[in-house]
């Protein structure tokens, strides 16, 4: 296993006191140009740059939870006048592929307008890397894309996170983690110095999400702030209109001003905050020059996501334990449309599980995904899939085959890889 990590920016003139620029108010394309224009990009010119934006779903343009298209639009075309030799590219998560996400999100659409290559990350091999210094994670399996290309760009969207508080432009990079890798973050024990009390111990999946971003830096973030998602992120929340794009070449720096916008602090966001007391990049607002003064006028607090699903779904138990995103999203997205039917279907206590960590399960629960354990699946309904899909549990629920719009995976789930 060779060593790998990002090199440092070209675009980072001074570590300690890194810039961000915001641009507001004039929508995707010409907020992000402005933003880029207080960045020499001159350093990438004859480079191959990546650029990674968040089309990790099948999801509509615009909805809040991929990447605008226009944003990616803009990069392509400022990376092209630095004379860089652009591509897009996007692991997306289980269950769901690549090129029909960047399709569905309109990405694809910018991308062959301008010539620009389109790669599915997750079509080949991936590359195995130590992370040194790694607290919850030894080792992660790279898109081999991520070593090859001289520059790397994180295109993340603006979202709330029900796992991970907020997902900005660090934790885009778990997009760069090959296929079903991904998923293992969200499984992980507790670390060997975790606290035993539940309530101040940190989670192995923010620690992982920090430890990656040891090796994961971006060379530049370019956050899309034009229409975000509040609560229920990263797929089931509602949209939120903000008209701000936000560009850094260090990543912390723009995950930090960018949670000040959406009213939260990278202090409430546990990989943010591991990652900038382990000196990866600048947290403290005090520590950061941005343009312009009056940039937080533009800040609009999101909704947060609720800490229990009960108070979203007070008749439903929803027993998650060690899932990861996609069997999230693909529940909340059923409960947001099925919730009613499914009062019908599951009479008397609802209990619906996810997830790898089940110590019980009460009887008729419905069980869904790969993930749950071989012995809690003959307790209630068994959904398998990775993540299936809502017409799947649909179909399940109600004892009869059902047609569900797509919710977010491709018509086709990956359940094998
Ligand atoms: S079954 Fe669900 S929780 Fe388990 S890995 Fe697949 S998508 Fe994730």
């Amino acid at each position: 296993m060779n060593e790998f990590r990002l090199s440092e920016s070209p675009f980072l003139k001074d570590k300690s006191r890194p810039n961000v620029a915001i641009a507001h108010g004039n929508g995707a394309y010409k907020n992000t140009m402005e933003a880029l224009s207080h960045f020499d990009l001159s350093p990438a010119k004859g480079k191959t740059v990546l650029l990674k934006p968040n089309a990790g779903r099948i999801a509509e343009p615009n909805s809040g939870i991929c990447t605008d298209p226009e944003v990616v639009a803009a990069a392509i075309d400022a990376f092209n006048e630095a004379g860089a030799i652009v591509s897009v590219g996007e692991s997306p998560i289980s269950g769901v592929k690549a090129l029909e996400a960047l399709a569905s999100t309109g990405i694809s659409k910018v991308a062959e307008d301008r010539n620009c290559p389109l790669i599915d990350m997750d079509a080949r091999k991936p590359i195995i890397v130590p992370i040194p210094k790694g607290r919850a994670i030894k080792s992660l399996k790279l898109c081999p894309e991520v070593t090859e290309f001289d520059i790397v760009v994180s295109i993340p969207v603006m979202k709330m996170h029900m796992h991970t508080g907020a997902t900005i432009a660090v934790k885009n990079m778990k997009g760069c983690l090959w296929r079903r890798s991904k998923v293992v973050l969200h499984m992980l024990p507790p670390t060997k110095d975790a606290s035993a009390d539940p309530q101040h111990a940190e989670k192995p999946l923010d620690i992982a999400i920090a430890d990656m971003s040891n090796i994961l830096k971006p060379h530049l973030s370019i956050v899309d702030g034009i229409t975000g998602l509040e609560g229920l992120g990263p797929s089931a929340g509602t949209k939120k209109e903000l008209d701000v794009v936000v560009v850094s070449a260090d990543a912390f720096a723009a995950d930090a001003v960018s949670c000040c916008l959406m009213g939260t602090s990278a202090m409430e966001i546990p990989h943010l905050k591991l990652g900038g007391e382990r000196g990866y990049g600048i947290t403290d607002l005090d520590n950061i020059d941005v343009t312009p003064e009056n940039w937080r006028d533009f800040s609009s607090p999101f909704a947060k996501p609720p800490s229990d699903l009960s108070v979203e779904f007070p008749d439903i138990n929803i027993m998650d334990e060690s899932s990861c995103s996609a069997c999230q999203s693909t529940l909340l997205l059923f409960l947001k449309r099925y919730k009613d039917e499914l009062k019908e279907y599951l009479p008397g206590d609802a209990n619906i599980a996810i997830g790898a960590g089940h110590k019980d399960m009460p009887a008729g629960s419905l069980c869904i995904g790969n993930c749950i354990q071989k012995q809690f699946r003959d307790s209630g309904i068994f959904i398998p899939g990775c993540p299936p899909v809502g017409s799947e549990i649909l179909s399940a629920v109600i004892g009869e085959p059902s047609v569900d719009i797509r919710d977010g995976h491709s018509e086709q789930p990956n359940k094998k890889n």
